[in-house]
C-alpha cells in the first residue's frame, strides 16, 4: 500500500508540473485567465501530494519522492489543453480506483477511507475539465467566444482543501 500511495504521490506532482506548464503556455500566448485557471490547478495538484504525503507520515510511512517525468511545453489550441487535462484525469482516477482496489485486498480501512475523498475529488476534475472543454467547443472560430471564456476561467480562486494542513 505504501508503495502504491508513494507512486500516487509522484502522479499527483507529475499533474502540477502538466498544469504548471499548460498555465506558463497560456501565459505566454496570452490567455490570462486559462493561464489563472490552471495555476490554481497547480497548487490543487500539489495540495493532492501533500494529502497523500501527511497521511503516509501519519501512519509511521516513509514518503520516496522519484523524479519527475518531462511534460509537454507547448499546445496548440486552449482546447487542445482541455483535452489533454481531461485524458491526464481519467487517468488519475483509475489510478485511484486502483489505490481503492489495494486498500480493499490489504483490508486497509484507514487508507481505504482517506481515498474517499479522492474518489469523489476526480468526479468534480472531470467534470470541469470536460465542462470548459464544452464551453471551447461551442464557441469554436469565435475570437469574441474564447475572450469570453478566458475571461470567466480568470475569476478561479485558489482554496486550500480539507485535510491539507493536517
Ligand atoms: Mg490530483
Amino acid at each position: 500500500m505504501q508503495e502504491a500511495l508513494n507512486a500516487q504521490i509522484n502522479a499527483e506532482l507529475w499533474s502540477a508540473y502538466l498544469y504548471l506548464s499548460m498555465s506558463l503556455d497560456a501565459s505566454v500566448k496570452g490567455y490570462k485567465g486559462i493561464a489563472n485557471w490552471f495555476a490554481v490547478q497547480f497548487k490543487e495538484e500539489q495540495d493532492h501530494a501533500q494529502i497523500f504525503m501527511n497521511y503516509i507520515l501519519s501512519r509511521g510511512g516513509q514518503v520516496k519522492l522519484a523524479p519527475l517525468d518531462a511534460v509537454q511545453n507547448e499546445w496548440e489550441t486552449p482546447a487542445a489543453m482541455f483535452n489533454d487535462t481531461l485524458t491526464h484525469e481519467r487517468k488519475v482516477t483509475a489510478m485511484i480506483d486502483n489505490l481503492c482496489r489495494i486498500a480493499d485486498e490489504e483490508r486497509d480501512f484507514a487508507t481505504a477511507n482517506k481515498l474517499i475523498w479522492f474518489v469523489n475529488e476526480q468526479v468534480e476534475e472531470e467534470e470541469n475539465a470536460r465542462d470548459i472543454l464544452d464551453q471551447l467547443h461551442m464557441v469554436e472560430g469565435s475570437r469574441m467566444g474564447l475572450y469570453m471564456i478566458d475571461k470567466e476561467l480568470g475569476a478561479r480562486v485558489y482554496a486550500a482543501p480539507a485535510g491539507v494542513e493536517e
